[in-house]
């Protein structure tokens, strides 16, 4: 992969991860809203209280990986490592390049889309 190539799937990686933050922060909100609504207005104020330092800290690192959008976002920083390191655009399993179509599609793709299938397939069970 040369090197404009590199920056392109770095530039697609880098607008998908805004999006991801963006998505992340609009989830939050509405959770935070949720907890607000069903315990009331003074109940809502002491739960902020206590949930200063780093209690606060692991819940979203909780939350962040438990959303789909957490993990993506996870995958992507990973593909933006790899990228810099030079080792981006091979599959994980047989080391042959993503082919470019996919990695347009999912600039964050591990697998060709050969090891994926099988992967999946694996999972659930087909042969
Ligand atoms: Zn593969």
């Amino acid at each position: 992969m040369n090197k404009s190539e590199l920056k392109k799937y770095e530039k697609l990686l880098l607008q998908k991860r805004e999006e991801m933050i963006e998505q992340l922060r609009v989830n939050k909100k509405q959770i935070d809203t949720t907890i607000k609504d069903s315990t009331g207005d003074i109940s809502g104020y002491s739960y902020h209280m206590a949930d200063q330092g780093t209690d606060a800290m692991e819940r979203e690192k909780a939350f962040m990986f438990a959303s789909k959008s957490g993990r993506l976002l996870y995958h992507i920083d990973e593909a933006i490592r790899r990228l810099r390191k030079g080792e981006y655009g091979n599959c994980h399993s047989c080391g042959k390049p993503i082919s470019k179509a996919r990695l347009e599609a999912v600039p964050h793709a591990r697998y060709c889309l050969e090891c994926k299938e099988k992967e999946e397939n694996e999972k659930s069970g087909v042969r």
